[in-house]
């Protein structure tokens, strides 16, 4: 009984190496690569840079941040969020999702809803992933499409009944009432940064919610593992001839 040392004859060792396959063709690989590298050389030219924007909005939703403490959380809201499902940067066409903050004063001066056809200048970050757009001026509304959504009261009254969902499945996501929040975790000394989903219109569960099927994929797989990271390889820059 007890350990087995390397000289005993019991002794039984067994290496187990892991090593990563790939698991599409080497040319949808390589196809990959050429377009991470453009992205890459896109983003470099890009990044912090004001640029001229141009979209429809597919979607606006309140911005929250939490903060979590030792003995609590704190809940705060600081404006909105202006979703794009794909966007112009000057010529260049980015097919993926591109997020633009607004303050509250601002959206409620814009009136954005759904569908608006926006033009603007902004400056471009990347948070953890993400697109983001700041600093918007000289804004012009093209053409108008569904009303407001949201306002700051119906934003203030959802911090307080908002619940947390245990997944992110892409129904949520797609909802209105879905909101990723940035969360900083300030316990044990350190900080962590991640993002929650929360439910805004306050359902204890997405598989209890009466709107999930209206949002979602019927082909999701409704399981509540972490999301498959590779969406971020969805991305892909064209430069395309806009008029
Ligand atoms: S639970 Fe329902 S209402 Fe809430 S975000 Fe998901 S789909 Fe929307």
């Amino acid at each position: 009984m007890g350990k087995n040392c390397s000289g005993c004859r019991y002794f039984y060792e067994e290496k187990v190496h892991h090593h990563p396959r790939l698991m599409i063709s080497e040319e949808e690989y390589d196809a990959f690569q050429k377009e991470l590298q453009d992205f890459e050389e896109w983003l470099e030219e890009n990044l912090h840079r004001e640029i001229d924007i141009h979209g429809v909005v597919d979607g606006i939703k309140p911005l929250f941040k939490k903060r979590v403490y030792e003995k609590g959380n704190g809940f705060s809201f600081s404006g909105f969020l202006i979703i794009f499902k794909q966007l112009y940067f000057g010529k260049d066409l980015m097919e993926d999702h591109v997020y633009a903050r607004v303050s509250s004063r601002t959206y409620a001066s814009l009136k954005l809803g759904q569908g608006d056809v926006v033009t603007a200048r902004a400056t471009l970050l990347l948070d953890r992933g993400r697109l983001v757009l700041k600093k918007l001026r000289r804004i012009d509304i093209e053409a108008r499409g569904e009303p407001p959504f949201w306002d700051e009261s119906k934003a203030l009254v959802a911090r307080e009944t908002a619940t947390h969902m245990p997944a992110q499945p892409e129904g949520c996501m797609q909802c209105p009432f879905g909101a990723l929040v940035d969360v900083e975790d300030l316990r044990n000394g350190q900080t962590k940064k991640y993002r929650q989903l929360y439910c805004l219109r306050g359902m204890p569960h997405f598989l209890a919610c009466d709107l999930y099927s209206h949002y979602s994929d019927s082909d999701e797989n409704l399981d509540e593992s972490p999301p498959n990271s590779a969406a971020c390889t969805t991305r892909k820059v064209n430069v395309a001839g806009k008029t």
